[in-house]
């Protein structure tokens, strides 16, 4: 990266205006640069891709600093914020200095109230605050159990009221994405939803955090550029979730990508979570890939639970039952202890 105080450089760039520059002179320089003008605090921020050459002259006293970046990882690179963005996740913090590995679990869908009344139970009962249930299913076949809708939101939001805990659900396409943000503490864009940009765009105007997870077909460069659409829409509290994706192997349901974890730690600015439920798809891989998820000393974790796998409406196989959930989540606190992290 090159940082300076003025502009001559082709590059991907940010740069960030003088306090004193106010909105429509900020929007004439984004015009005249091809760039996205974005309200950062009191000061106005550019954003652009590789087509400008140069800024005008007149422009340069506008400049209070710029940074220029050899690819479209901009917003969500280290080069730019060398530390993990910390934000106030369902009341706790998460990144920045804070070291926190927040635990997230629920089962894959809302199914009836009784079913997330008793999820409700067990995870408050355990001192869990986050509970995570889809009610939006984006299913691979049109013909199984789509999620209760807008049915399932409003059960979120009463169990959120009596038992005090946060929820977080998914977001299928853009057509309920005002509803899911309406209802929800966190919202989650499943993987298939990554490249939706209706969603992408509503998110990016959302006051809340987006958990964005990775499509099963998305390199890490589009799944990082999927977050900046986050990003650039002026919503700064974007998580990262890896949920596995596919390869050649069959015998597991996708590949959970560790390396990628790894990538996205050294050079991504923004906190990253893991789901080895859907990484994994069968319950008995789940407790032994959370342990190496902690281990690697990440910011978060999403875990399918359900009082009756066996029964469950969607994603069966890979959901834990309270006993075995229980079992794994007592097991964790020693490896993040280990590693330096506190499971909130
Ligand atoms: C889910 O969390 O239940 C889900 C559908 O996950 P993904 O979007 O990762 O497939
Ligand atoms: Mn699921």
């Amino acid at each position: 990266m090159i940082r300076h105080t003025y502009l001559s450089l082709a590059g991907n760039m940010i740069i960030h205006l003088k306090e004193s520059i106010n909105q429509k002179t900020a929007e004439e320089m984004a015009v005249k640069t091809d760039s996205i003008c974005l309200k950062k605090g009191s000061k106005f921020v550019l954003i652009n891709s590789n087509k400008i050459k140069a800024i005008e002259s007149e422009f340069e006293s506008a400049v209070e600093e710029s940074f220029n970046f050899e690819s479209d990882t901009q917003l969500a690179s280290r080069l730019y914020h060398s530390n993990t963005i910390q934000m106030e996740v369902a009341e706790k913090t998460i990144g920045g200095i804070s070291q926190n590995t927040m635990v997230i679990t629920g089962p894959c869908s809302v199914e009836s109230r009784k079913q997330i009344e008793s999820c409700a139970d067990f995870v408050s009962g355990i001192g869990i605050s986050v509970l995570r249930a889809g009610c939006f299913k984006p299913r691979t076949s049109p013909y199984t159990f789509q999620g209760m809708g807008l049915e399932g939101l409003k059960l979120l939001s009463e169990v959120r009221e009596k038992y005090g805990l946060k929820i977080i659900s998914e977001a299928r396409d853009a057509s309920h994405i005002d509803k899911v943000i309406e209802h929800v503490d966190i919202v989650q864009v499943g993987a298939k939803a990554m490249y939706d940009q209706g969603v992408l765009r509503k998110c990016g105007k959302a006051e809340k955090p987006i958990l964005l997870k990775r499509s099963f077909g998305a390199s890490l460069q589009e799944f990082i550029q999927a977050a900046e659409f986050i990003l650039c829409g002026g919503n700064e509290n974007v998580i990262l979730c890896e949920r596995g994706i596919r390869t050649f192997e069959t015998k597991t349901r996708f590949t959970l990508d560790l390396c990628g974890v790894a990538y996205l730690k050294e050079h991504v600015n923004l906190p990253v979570f893991l789901d080895p439920s859907h990484a994994m798809g069968y319950a008995y891989g789940v407790a032994d890939l959370t342990r190496a998820c902690v281990a690697m000393g990440v910011d978060g974790l999403l875990i399918e639970s359900h009082p009756y796998p066996k029964t469950a409406l969607s994603d069966a196989s890979q959901q834990l039952n309270f006993k075995e959930f229980k079992t794994l989540y007592d097991s964790i606190g020693a490896i993040a202890t280990a590693v330096g992290r506190n499971i909130v």
